[in-house]
């Protein structure tokens, strides 16, 4: 058995039982327009949603034959994704029985990373979160450390639910293709760490992506480009440094998977020690596990959430802290290179510290000054408040996604 002594709860109590309000539904719309399918997916998404829910309504909000309605209500009602009601009593012509989607029909896991804690979630067909365990991974775990908490959090997990599969939303560096977490500047002792030995639902998926990664999917999802294309550039400036670039091409979105490690760019004339085992990197003057103790003093906590430090960031007079100063300027100067390397028509912030109206006010004043090359113009600047619901929904739809084809459209996947 693994010993589990490095296996703490939260601060906040895990939870279990009905969704937390905080999560909106994925946008099933877009979701589905990108895989090309609509059909019967499509159809219980209507339901899913409250959009239509009778068969008259659906083939009216779908623009199908009644006879095609028919054959997707049967293949939801035989994949148990939808009851239909009996016909009120008494009605004439086609009985106008209402149609329940079971947002619990499929759920997926997913694994994220917040500051120094291991979140596992279970979230259903609505985006709702039916399970919430998380557990603190000491900052001097090895692979062994890791493998016990892990094991121990998804058990717990899979042993209370059904899934199609687990997800596992990761920081650092990752080769996606081969599910290795070679690295992460949280825990610098694990090396190397192949998620494939890790317990999976049975019969379920396995996905690996890197956290930014799915959370810039979701968002140009959500955005959908009208058919333009669209370069996003999202930095995260939070507990760690990292970023993700997505060009759009219409409904179709390439993320670049397996982007630099921006946090760990070298600085000139830095020589501090950074978690990663090198000295000068970005993280060590900007990120909020090197800064955090400066600004935060003790209400500073390792494994506090971005959010919650968002909270107590807001109200501070960031812009006065000479150790914020410096790093807005190297945060800056980051955003500023990496604009040059993959010129975005949008850069997007992300993380605590741009939640302080001044810091944010001063960052989009210090990053319009550096400007671009000759005339061409800046990306528009947007901040993004820090959420983990964009993270949540890439990890969790792809798979959710591919269990609902293969129950309606087995053909197509
Ligand atoms: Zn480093």
């Amino acid at each position: 058995m693994p010993k589990l002594t490095q296996l703490s709860p939260l601060k906040t109590p895990h939870r279990m039982g009905p969704a937390s309000a905080t999560f909106e539904p994925p946008a099933w719309v877009e979701w589905l327009g990108i895989t090309g399918q609509g059909g019967a997916a499509l159809a219980f998404v209507s339901i899913l949603m409250g959009v239509a829910t009778s068969r008259i309504a659906i083939s009216k909000h779908l623009r199908v034959r009644s006879t095609t309605v028919s054959a997707w209500v049967a293949a939801m009602v035989k994949a148990q994704l939808v009851t239909e009601l009996p016909s009120r009593p008494g009605g004439r012509g086609r009985p106008l029985g209402q149609l329940i989607a079971n947002p619990n029909r499929l759920a997926v896991a997913v694994l994220m990373v917040h500051s120094q804690a291991l979140h596992l979630v279970t979230v259903n067909l609505l985006g709702q979160e039916i399970w919430h365990d998380s557990a603190v991974v000491d900052p001097q775990g090895d692979n062994a450390a890791m493998d016990a908490i892990l094991t121990a959090l998804q058990q717990r997990a899979l042993a209370a639910l059904h899934m199609v599969g687990i997800s596992y939303a990761l920081a650092g560096l990752i080769n996606v293709d081969e599910a290795n977490w070679v690295f992460a500047a949280r825990w610098p002792g694990i090396r190397n760490f192949k998620l494939t030995a890790l317990p999976v639902p049975a019969g379920g998926a396995l996905n690996v992506v890197r956290n930014m990664d799915a959370q810039l999917r979701a968002r140009c999802i959500r955005r959908g480009t009208g058919g333009t294309t669209e370069r996003t550039l999202m930095l995260h400036w939070g507990y760690g440094i990292g970023a993700a670039f997505s060009a759009s091409h219409g409904a179709s979105v390439d993320n670049t998977t397996g982007f630099g490690e921006v946090g760990h760019w070298q600085l000139s004339n830095r020589n501090l020690r950074c978690r990663c085992g090198h000295s000068g990197c970005l993280e060590t003057v900007a990120a909020l596990w090197a800064i955090g103790p400066q600004l935060l003093g003790e209400s500073f906590d390792d494994a506090m959430d971005e959010t919650q430090a968002a909270e107590l960031l807001r109200a501070m007079p960031l812009t006065e802290h000479p150790a914020f100063r410096l790093a807005l300027q190297e945060v800056v100067l980051a955003a500023s290179n990496l604009c040059r390397v993959f010129f975005p028509s949008h850069l997007v912030i992300t993380g605590p510290f741009i939640e302080n109206p001044g810091a944010w006010a001063a960052f989009t004043e210090a990053f319009s000054k550096r400007g671009l090359l000759v005339d061409l113009p800046l990306p528009r600047l947007e901040a993004q408040n820090s959420s983990h619901q964009l993270e949540q929904e890439g990890a969790a739809v792809p798979l959710l996604l591919d269990g609902l084809l293969q129950l309606l459209e087995p053909s197509a996947v």
